[in-house]
């Protein structure tokens, strides 16, 4: 059975049923996958930074004929079309915006004045206290573990979590390396209000990733992603012909100019949208390795809450 006793601060804020949010990755976040998880009761989430402006509104558009829940939008504040995103999500009336990758001064007052819920994500507490001065209405705390761009200071989510809910008194969602109810428990008992969960809803029917990829989500084994791009932003990637030929340049020292050429341009897309499974780059997270089916939005959104149920009454007859 469901839980029934997530009426924290999290949910109020959100008016969601659970607080689960689905990360808005890029290439795989479109508006099937986040009107599903919404109408799961969770929060779903379009990731903006692979769309251009006309296909952020169509997607908002058709986010909002699918289900009348909240939904969010994920915004790297280093977008090239960022004014334009704002303008179109603030006309929408999108309920959340989530930002990452940047300074969280510059747009959240902006969208806060128009009654927009802002959350931005941080690596480290510090960067969760600026949120907060920032004006922001709470912290996606992003541990080590996490796929995709990843902080420096490389914590991980079980040492980040505590830190940042100590340093800051907004709600605080814990995201890296959480895929399964059990984890969701963890992350809750560390003192964060919320998880969000990324690669375990990239490996559903809804997501747009390349079925090819998402296949090879499932196939990874433990070990098989790393941090790459140290000297550009670190990013966690699985490993093919691309990251071994940046593991080897980054062996022999090569500076963030050689990487760039290396990375070239599209190359997310190329890998997880197109499905060049050499040639791509697959971002994914760390929890991959524990992932071994692709499943519909909403019965991934029961199974986390399912197993979260099921580890309490387990961690509680133990007692
Ligand atoms: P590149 O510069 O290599 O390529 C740009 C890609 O973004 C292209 O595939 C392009 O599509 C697409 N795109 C969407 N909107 C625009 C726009 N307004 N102008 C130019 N290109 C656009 O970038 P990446 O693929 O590495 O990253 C794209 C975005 O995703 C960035 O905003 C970045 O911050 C974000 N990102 C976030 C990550 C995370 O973990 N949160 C990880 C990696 C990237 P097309 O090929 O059709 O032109």
């Amino acid at each position: 059975m469901a839980p029934t006793f997530f009426n924290n601060r999290l949910t109020q804020l959100l008016h969601i049923e659970y607080p689960i949010i689905q990360a808005g990755m890029i290439w795989a976040s479109g508006w099937k996958l986040a009107s599903a998880v919404s109408r799961a009761g969770g929060l779903g989430i379009l990731g903006a930074g692979s769309m251009y402006p006309d296909v952020l509104r169509e997607q908002i558009r058709k986010c909002k004929a699918a289900t009348d829940r909240p939904f969010g939008v994920n915004l790297p504040l280093l977008y090239p079309d960022i004014e334009k995103h704002i303008e179109i999500i603030i006309e929408n009336r999108v309920p959340v915006v989530i930002t990452s990758a940047g300074s969280p001064k510059t747009w959240t007052s902006i969208l806060k004045e128009k009654g927009i819920r802002v959350i931005h994500v941080v690596s480290s507490s510090a960067f969760a206290q600026k949120a907060v001065a920032a004006g922001c209405d709470a912290v996606v705390a992003e541990g080590y573990e996490a796929g995709g761009h990843n902080g420096r200071e490389e914590t991980t989510t079980m040492v980040l979590i505590p830190q940042v809910v100590q340093a800051v008194s907004i709600p605080v969602i814990a995201a890296g390396g959480i895929a399964t109810g059990q984890q969701m428990l963890a992350a809750l008992a560390l003192g964060a209000s919320g998880v969000q969960i990324g690669t375990r809803f990239l490996a559903s029917d809804e997501s747009s990733a390349h079925p090819d990829f998402k296949k090879k989500v499932i196939e990874a084994k433990e070990g098989d992603t790393h941090l790459r791009m140290h000297k550009l932003v670190p990013v966690r990637l699985l490993q093919n012909e691309f990251y071994r030929r940046v593991e080897e340049a980054e062996a022999r020292g090569a500076c963030a100019d050689e990487l760039k050429e290396i990375l070239g341009r599209a190359r997310a897309k190329k890998g997880m949208f197109e499905g060049d499974l050499d040639e791509g780059e697959l971002e994914i997270g760390q929890v991959s390795s524990l992932l071994d089916d692709i499943l519909p939005a909403e019965t991934i959104v029961r199974n986390l809450l399912h197993d979260y149920q099921h580890a309490l009454e387990a961690l509680t007859a133990n007692r």
